[in-house]
């Protein structure tokens, strides 16, 4: 068996490797548990830390010390073996992961306990919330004005300020706005207004957040993780990257706007997902968006960019400066001055 770390993480692998270490002196893992005929070894293995891996060929090649890279279908797990299982575990939402976030003193939860688990929705607010952390709240009934307000769970927003958007499923997902704060946190009522719950991080900005720095720290993030296996995501995102850059740094183009919006459909065409601005009439777009890629990282860092042009568009073109056309005069030459001097 294997735990797979991502490279960066070196605390969480240190933390790991001690608990692991314990795990075997204790015979809880290894020859023989605790006198039984049953034998398992775990192995700690970590990568260079990238997004992809979490799909299951690329984590095979960052397993086998390849670069974490999406690889042959031919090595997906078989239809017998640990592999195998593994993957139909994950399939069947067997993974321990969510029992462990709730509740770190148990790392094995019995399986009608999941039941459980299921019926309640877990977020975690972060962001310039009172209390940034993750909770628990009953699946269909909690919002996000729950979430977020509520001083059972986020505690509201600092004080002094209001609440600008917030990203209801991590930084892939688009964004909502203060009139999103009523919908429950069910994908089946996300979906439909232009969103999605992914991760479960609910990305908190308020009033003093700048929209276009905003847009650029996320399109960063899926700029470095893209593994650049497909042309669209490894050339486009490092374009939108560039171009926001240069627009926060105020050398934006008067075309830039355009440019980012035709570099982010040729990774996603189409209407990307977005949510609706009703002051401006525009309804939402529903989730899922198209890709041109393999895997939705690349379709992700679209998200941002058209969220915020959609909302704060004026936050991006009073970033830019509308010069005017510098003036290209045509005179002839004279030679006077050599002959004078
Ligand atoms: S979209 Fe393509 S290039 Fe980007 S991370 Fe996924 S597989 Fe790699």
């Amino acid at each position: 068996m294997f735990l797979y770390v991502r490279g960066e993480m070196a605390h969480a692998q240190e933390r790991i490797a001690a608990a692991l270490n314990e795990a075997y002196e204790a015979n809880l893992v290894g020859r023989n548990i605790l006198g039984t005929d049953f034998s398992v070894d775990i192995v700690l293995t970590w990568g260079a830390g990238a997004y992809i891996v979490g799909e299951e060929t690329a984590l095979i090649e960052s397993l086998e010390g390849h670069r974490g890279c999406l690889g042959s279908a031919a090595v997906l797990p078989g239809r017998q073996g640990p592999l195998h299982e593994a993957h139909r575990g994950q399939q069947r939402g067997d993974a321990l992961q969510p029992a462990v976030d709730h509740e770190p003193r148990r790392h094995e939860v019995p399986r009608h306990r999941h039941r459980d688990l299921a019926r309640h929705t877990s977020h975690r607010p972060v962001g310039p919330c009172a209390q940034p952390r993750r909770v628990r709240g009953p699946q269909g009934s909690t919002t996000f004005r729950d979430l977020i307000e509520s001083p059972d769970y986020g505690g509201g927003i600092r004080e002094g300020h209001e609440l600008k958007m917030f990203i209801p499923g991590g930084a892939s997902a688009p964004w909502f706005f203060p009139e999103h704060l009523d919908l429950p946190l069910e994908a089946r009522e996300v979906g439909p207004q232009g969103s999605m719950l992914g991760s479960g991080a609910v990305v908190v900005m308020d009033d003093s957040t700048d929209a276009v720095r905003a847009c650029l720290r996320v399109v960063r993030f899926f700029a470095r993780e893209s593994c650049g296996k497909c042309t669209p995501c490894r050339e486009g995102t490092t374009w939108e990257e560039q171009i926001l850059t240069r627009i926060l740094e105020g050398h934006g183009r008067p075309s830039d706007i355009e440019l980012l919006l035709d570099v982010a459909d040729n990774i996603s065409p189409g209407p990307y997902p977005v949510a609706s601005h009703e002051a401006a009439g525009l309804d939402a777009v529903p989730f899922p968006p198209r890709q041109t890629t393999i895997c939705p990282l690349g379709p992700s860092s679209v998200a941002p960019i058209t969220s915020a042009l959609r909302r704060f568009r004026s936050e991006f073109t009073d970033k830019i400066t509308l010069r005017d056309p510098i003036p290209v005069v045509s005179e002839p030459s004279t030679n006077e001055g050599v002959r004078n001097g």
